[in-house]
């Protein structure tokens, strides 16, 4: 079992500077219990991390953390990424506008880093995932290994060359050419199926609804692109944060319909 270990993040007040500031910033530690654990903070012994939920303990500085056990986003966060992986907001945007569920079955290509995979193995029934390059498939492993997920198929194959699995709920693309994927999405999707394609650049969607656009089978429901902005609020410090992530990519909804 996975603990989280937390701090709230203190305000001080500096002389020098003649106001509070947040010298203490908020830390969190993703922590496997099978040990003392060390950090930047100190030690905390191996009987302090069996303790109950929301307990305080303290490192052998005198560094308080409130600790908790870990869940799904805890440990999610932790994942290897080697190829960009998908943000929230888009993971989201996908689950919310598909309604799929603990009976859904999906396919998803390529893998990647597999966050999606993961993700949507999460909350789905099964989830098979095609990927071509050998090292990407071995960091999907690692990552499928440490969320503990055992409905999620790893596939080592070439998506543009077919489909195997049948009866599909839902495939999702993150692919350089995601038209190529139409054929073999037509005799995977079941009806009503949808296919949801993220692609990074406009080209790429324009492409692929246009596509859509020229087969019966499938009706284009939406694009879009989503804007995330965050706000820091501190008192009266109160605006959007200064570096923002603008960028992700643009989310293209289909759905098979004969
Ligand atoms: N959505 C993923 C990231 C995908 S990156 C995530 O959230 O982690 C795109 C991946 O598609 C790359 O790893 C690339 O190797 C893979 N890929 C490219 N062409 C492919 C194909 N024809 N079949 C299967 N995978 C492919």
């Amino acid at each position: 079992m996975k603990k989280v270990l937390i701090t709230k993040g203190k305000k001080q007040f500096v002389e020098g500077l003649n106001k509070e500031v947040m010298l203490d910033k908020p830390k969190t530690y993703l922590v496997d219990d099978f040990g003392d654990f060390h950090c930047r903070e100190g030690k905390i012994l191996k009987k302090d991390m069996t303790k109950k939920d929301g307990s305080k303990v303290k490192t052998n500085t005198g560094k308080e953390f409130s600790l908790f056990t870990a869940g799904f986003i805890d440990i999610y966060k932790k994942i290897k990424r080697g190829a960009q992986i998908i943000s929230f907001k888009d993971v989201g945007a996908i689950i919310a506008y598909t309604g799929v569920d603990k009976n859904s079955k999906v396919i998803d290509a390529g893998a990647g880093s597999g966050a999606l995979a993961c993700f949507l193995a999460h909350i789905c029934k099964e989830v098979t995932t095609y990927e071509i390059r050998e090292d990407f498939i071995e960091i999907v492993k690692k990552n499928k290994e440490l969320l503990g997920l055992t409905n999620l198929k790893i596939k080592k194959k070439d998506v543009y060359k077919g489909i195997t699995e049948k009866n599909i709920d839902l495939i999702t693309l993150d692919l350089p050419e995601p038209w190529k994927v139409l054929k073999a999405a037509e005799k995977s999707l079941k009806i009503g199926g949808y296919l949801v394609s993220y692609s990074p650049t406009i080209p790429q969607a324009i492409d692929f609804i246009n596509n859509i656009h020229e087969n019966d089978r499938f009706v284009h429901l939406k694009s879009m692109e989503l804007i995330k902005r965050e706000w820091e609020i501190k008192g009266r410090k109160v605006r959007p944060i200064t570096t923002q992530n603008v960028h992700t990519g643009f989310l293209s909804f289909c759905r098979k319909i004969s």
